[in-house]
């Protein structure tokens, strides 16, 4: 089949969190079972054009704005990166901007551009496959075009993040607003989101379990009546990982490879880490770890509170690798204050670094509010570290007691609790945990099976339409 990609974030070019390695690896993934994959991304400003070898592919215009497609290539992928007028200039810093409106603006320039650049391309796709909010309005704009035989698959990863107030950026271009039947009832009506559940063939979401909670009320944002009327339209695929990327074995970022068979040397990159980072070099203390955006939906809260009380009343080590809101930022710097040698926040954003600290920390913490799918989760897993994680979303569908530690309610007594046990079991039952590590090793997190899952879906879209 020939599958075209469209999505904001991709590894090498663009990362902010899971998607970006979604968008790189089941491109791969397809592309390795015979499938054609091309992936579109924008060209943010960003983008390290150099290291990523973008290079000029067209030029056309859109409504007297001029777009400007390169192309590069991802683990073999064809990728084309899209830029014009004043959208994704190469002035941006950063990938998202502040504010709904902005994004909003050049996600529809996006959208629109992604479509006027296929007749160019001369590639025609069997299916559209759209990620998350910032490609919503592609299936109305599709369905209004004279493409609209071509099928959409489009992909929740978060549904916190809807693109709300698109029917104003649709109203400054003079576009009309879509008026699918589906829309009417919903406050929420002009979010792209919506827009795109709305008028997209077929919609999944990256865990089964997702798939289920976004039904109900609590865990829609407000899209729960138009999920519902779609639910036979709605499946849940559990993510995979790159396992080349996500690799103990990997030479390049550690200073001890190890695998199943060679586990006892995942402690020399504890002790390197513990040095690199300026923790006393202890092999008898837990290193806990999380690696995470700081924002509400990781938990971030029930974590600090917790820890709180684990570092007062047990000898722990702490890292963070995180950025996010300043608020959060700023508690894990008094948290630091007040255990100094023990709790080490790093407050950036370090692919190559959070490599090192999935190798060499004992226990990832993963207490999410929330969880479409989660990645850490399954890298740490990859690295013989053992999650301790909240049941919801795919961590619910990734962790059980084979493998680590999960816990069902949103507190920090409830967390502590789970932390406590743990680490007893760390420092107690050094066989026990030494199986909780190899069977999380032994997982099979790769794509082989969900990207077996994503063409029947794609071939269903075809059949659909
Ligand atoms: P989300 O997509 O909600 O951010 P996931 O667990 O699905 O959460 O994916 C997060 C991804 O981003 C993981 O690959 C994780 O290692 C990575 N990541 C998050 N924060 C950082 C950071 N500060 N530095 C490096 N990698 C990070």
């Amino acid at each position: 089949m020939k599958i075209l990609f469209v999505a904001a974030e991709a590894l090498p070019f663009a990362k902010v969190g899971g998607l970006a390695d979604v968008a790189s690896s089941l491109p791969a993934a397809l592309q390795q079972l015979g499938h054609e994959v091309r992936l579109v991304l924008p060209h943010y400003g960003v983008i390290d054009d150099a290291t990523c070898g973008v290079e000029p592919l067209i030029r056309f215009e859109l409504n007297n704005v001029e777009v400007i497609a390169s192309q590069a290539e991802s683990h073999g992928v064809p990728v084309c990166l899209v830029r014009g007028g004043s959208f994704f200039s190469p002035d941006e810093n950063s990938v998202y901007l502040d504010g709904d409106a902005a994004n909003n603006r050049r996600y529809l320039f996006y959208c629109r551009a992604v479509l006027a650049m296929l007749p160019y391309l001369g590639w025609d796709p069997d299916v559209i496959h759209l990620h998350d909010w910032h490609t919503g309005v592609l299936p109305y704009l599709l369905a209004e075009s004279s493409l609209a035989s071509i099928p959409t698959l489009l992909t929740l990863h978060n549904l916190a993040y809807q693109g709300s107030g698109m029917n104003s950026a649709l109203d400054e271009i003079g576009l009309p607003r879509p008026r699918h039947p589906l829309l009417k009832k919903l406050d929420s009506a002009g979010n792209a989101l919506a827009i795109g559940v709305a008028y997209t063939t077929l919609l999944n979401t990256v865990s089964p379990r997702y798939a289920q909670e976004i039904l109900q009320p609590e865990n829609a944002y407000g899209l729960h009546p138009l999920l519902r009327a779609r639910a036979d339209s709605l499946v849940g695929i559990l993510n995979g990982l790159d396992t080349d990327l996500w690799d103990p074995c990997n030479e390049h970022a550690l200073i001890a490879p190890y695998d199943v068979n060679s586990l006892e040397r995942k402690v020399l990159n504890k002790r390197a880490l513990q040095e690199k980072v300026g923790l006393p070099i202890r092999d008898d203390v837990p290193l806990l770890t999380t690696v995470t955006r700081l924002v509400d939906q990781k938990g971030i809260s029930i974590l600090l509170a917790a820890l709180f009380r684990l570092l007062i009343e047990h000898p722990i080590q702490f890292i963070l690798l995180g950025t996010g809101s300043p608020e959060y930022e700023d508690a894990f710097g008094e948290l630091a204050d007040s255990f100094p040698d023990r709790v080490v926040p790093l407050l950036k954003f370090d692919a190559m670094l959070s490599q090192q600290i999935y190798a060499g920390a004992d226990v990832f913490v993963m207490p999410s509010k929330y969880e479409p799918c989660g990645l850490g989760q399954m890298i740490a897993m990859r690295y013989g570290t053992v999650p301790i994680v909240r049941s919801v979303g795919g961590l619910a569908d990734t962790v059980d007691e084979t493998v680590g530690f999960a816990f069902e309610s949103y507190e920090p007594a409830v967390l502590y609790d789970m932390l406590v046990y743990a680490t007893r079991i760390y420092t107690h039952d050094p066989a026990r945990w030494r199986g909780l590590q190899l069977a999380g090793m032994q997982k099979d997190f790769s794509w082989a099976h969900s990207a077996e899952r994503y063409v029947e879906l794609y071939q269903r879209a075809v059949t659909a339409t």
